[in-house]
């Protein structure tokens, strides 16, 4: 499959042909500095030629060069989609999606999370979707591959009010290449890439490391913005945040001026007065040049400091990984971070080191000694076939777009249902529920309403009435809820509370005996006909449900499927299930396979019924 690989950055376009199974480059597109003097030239093999000046902006750039990258396909070639790389999903985007008018809309909810970069992603996507509508687009983002980033991770110790109000949360970019070069570790080492600790150094203009434990990143060295960690380029990476108000005091600087000072003026750069490239720096150092001396020292301090961190974060490493400009060609880089990590069992190889040729596409060195039990790897980075292959994958499933591949998990509390009766005894005569808010299946709500449960030991306070009404009493209480009422009620579909207890009920009008109607919920998912199909599942299938929460991952067995033209796909699970995954609300996993046939997990998990 040919797959269009588009980058669009703040300044440049790269726009590749990559072959998503055999990562070779038919054509490439390049554009740099869009909007000031255009440098613009294509690729093909070994011959490169200049175009003509194209547009203003991303889009006019991309309106007029596009087409005489497309004119380079042969008779019997053509583009199977185009991957987007987007660097910022923020909490929504866990992994790569299908663009349509949807996620573009998401996506353009997001540029106050990265005003530098997403814009930019967005006019590539617009500008290419107009360009070619009848091929798939795919946005492959940054940030997803450190999605697994546990709370404590990704949190920075800020009110949490104000954190929640603008996003104020670490997310980590360069993600599609730790992955990558995590993966093809791996497959170096001939190990499962689940069973190895792995700290990844994508070491490019921009730098960033992570903590890859068992195939998830659990940690990286960028935060809400590339800005954090690493020393970089022309970025300073981590600094004293009190450090900007002090500047904002003593040198009037501004929010944007204080972003350039930063972004643009500080890494490599600032130190050095040099500039951003490594080559340059290496060699005024090594002409004892002491500020370019000193730009080295800071810089591989940095990544030492943070190896140690991650090392202590995963109680130990297996391979550290070298990746991008630096990590790929830097002997001294790579030397001076390796020096002294004899603690953690990496021995350097130095002349393994030193003489390190990274050329084809699928190349790794292996620079740590024999005896070394932490392997030191040197790899080539290959961020448009990792985005390629990502497009593929979901192109091919392209005829299954609108169909879900995850299920949303929703955590139902403590609630009842009431038949006529009951509500008129507890409530008073032609007692009308009160809508609180609706419910994910359609025509269900909770209520305003709450009633108390008295049960042999202790009793429960504001139990959520939902509605409407039913034909029978039904109350869905937790494990614990049983124990601390005194009653041992059973595990039941809904609906099916024959021989169920009952409990005392007390409302503002009266109290009612219950003979029968507490139950324990049967763990369920509620899904379409059509979902069933997708799925592989029948109406009271009982499968197993794969939830990868931010605190503990879980396989829930026993999960009954229930089916219905009437319902929405969601699974519910009670507070005690949710506890037990450590599930909290709003957070996102990822896709499983599980071992029955049913591909599930939890996507967006929300409150269903709460108690009042
Ligand atoms: P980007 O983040 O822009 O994709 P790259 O991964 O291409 O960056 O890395 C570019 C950087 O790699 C350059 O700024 C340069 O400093 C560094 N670099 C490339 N080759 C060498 C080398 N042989 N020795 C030292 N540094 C190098």
């Amino acid at each position: 499959m040919l797959i269009l690989v588009l980058n669009c950055g703040s300044s440049s376009i790269k726009a590749d042909l990559v072959d998503h199974h055999t990562a070779q480059v038919h054509t490439k597109l390049r554009v740099q500095r869009v909007g000031d003097v255009e440098r613009c030239s294509l690729t093909r093999g070994e011959e490169t030629r200049t175009l003509g000046q194209a547009g203003e902006n991303h889009a006019k750039a991309l309106e007029a060069v596009l087409p005489e990258l497309l004119e380079s396909l042969g008779e019997n070639e053509a583009v199977a989609g185009v991957g987007h790389r987007v660097v910022h999903g923020g909490d929504v985007f866990t992994e790569s999606v299908r663009i349509d008018d949807d996620v573009e809309e998401t996506l353009t909810s997001l540029i106050p999370l990265a005003p530098l970069h997403n814009p930019a992603n967005l006019a590539g996507i617009r500008t290419a979707r107009s360009l070619l509508p009848d091929v798939p687009h795919v946005a492959v983002f940054d940030t997803a591959f450190h999605s697994t980033m546990p709370r404590r991770a990704r949190s920075y110790a800020l009110p949490k009010e104000l954190a929640e109000k603008h996003g104020l949360r670490r997310y980590g970019f360069h993600g599609t290449s730790h992955h990558y070069v995590a993966a093809r570790a791996a497959r170096h080492l001939e190990a499962d890439l689940r069973e190895l600790r792995l700290i990844t150094c994508h070491l490019g203009n921009g730098a960033s490391m992570a903590a890859v434990e068992y195939g998830r990143s659990i940690d990286t060295t960028m935060g809400m913005t590339p800005l954090e960690g690493l020393v970089m380029g022309t970025r300073s990476g981590d600094v004293d945040p009190g450090l900007l108000a002090h500047l904002q005091r003593v040198e009037g600087l501004d929010a944007d001026a204080l972003d350039h000072l930063l972004n643009k003026e500080s890494g490599l750069k600032g130190l050095s007065g040099l500039g951003n490239d490594l080559r340059d720096i290496e060699a005024a150092a090594s002409e004892g040049n002491e500020a370019a001396q000193l730009a080295i020292h800071v810089y591989t301090h940095r990544i030492r400091k943070y190896v140690g961190a991650f090392a202590a974060l995963m109680g130990g490493v297996d391979a550290i990984v070298f990746t991008a400009g630096v990590g790929e060609n830097s002997a001294l880089i790579r030397r001076r971070v390796c020096q002294n990590l004899s603690f953690l069992g990496a021995r350097l190889d130095e002349e393994a080191n030193r003489t390190v040729a990274l050329e084809s596409l699928d190349d790794v060195a292996q620079i740590s000694t024999g005896t070394s039990r932490c392997h030191l790897l040197a790899i080539k980075t290959n961020e448009e076939f990792a985005i390629a292959q990502d497009t593929a994958a979901l192109v091919s499933e392209a005829d299954r777009v609108n169909e879900p591949t995850t299920i949303p998990v929703a955590v139902s509390a403590r609630h009842a249902h009431f038949d006529r009766a009951t509500l008129d005894a507890l409530f008073g005569e032609g007692y009308e529920l009160a809508e609180r808010a609706p419910l994910s299946q359609p025509g269900q709500y909770a209520s305003e309403e709450t009633v108390t449960l008295i049960g042999p030991k202790r009793s429960l306070e504001g139990v959520r009435i939902l509605g409407p009404l039913r034909g029978k009493n039904q109350i869905e209480i937790s494990r614990t809820d049983e124990f601390f009422l005194g009653l041992d009620a059973p595990v039941r579909g809904s609906g099916d509370v024959k021989n169920s207890p009952g409990v005392t009920v007390v409302g503002p009008k009266g109290r009612v005996e219950l003979d029968e109607g507490l139950i324990c919920a049967w763990r369920h998912i509620h899904m379409t006909p059509d979902d069933a199909e997708h799925f592989g599942v029948k109406n009271r299938d009982v499968v197993e449900v794969a939830i990868d929460s931010d605190g503990r991952d879980l396989i829930f067995g026993d999960v009954l499927v229930r089916v219905s033209a009437k319902y929405a796909l969601e699974m519910h699970i009670d507070t005690d299930e949710a506890n037990a995954a450590e599930i909290s609300r709003g957070v996102d996993g990822i896709l499983v396979d599980t071992t029955s046939c049913a591909r599930v997990l939890k996507r967006s998990t929300k409150y269903d019924a709460t108690t009042g």
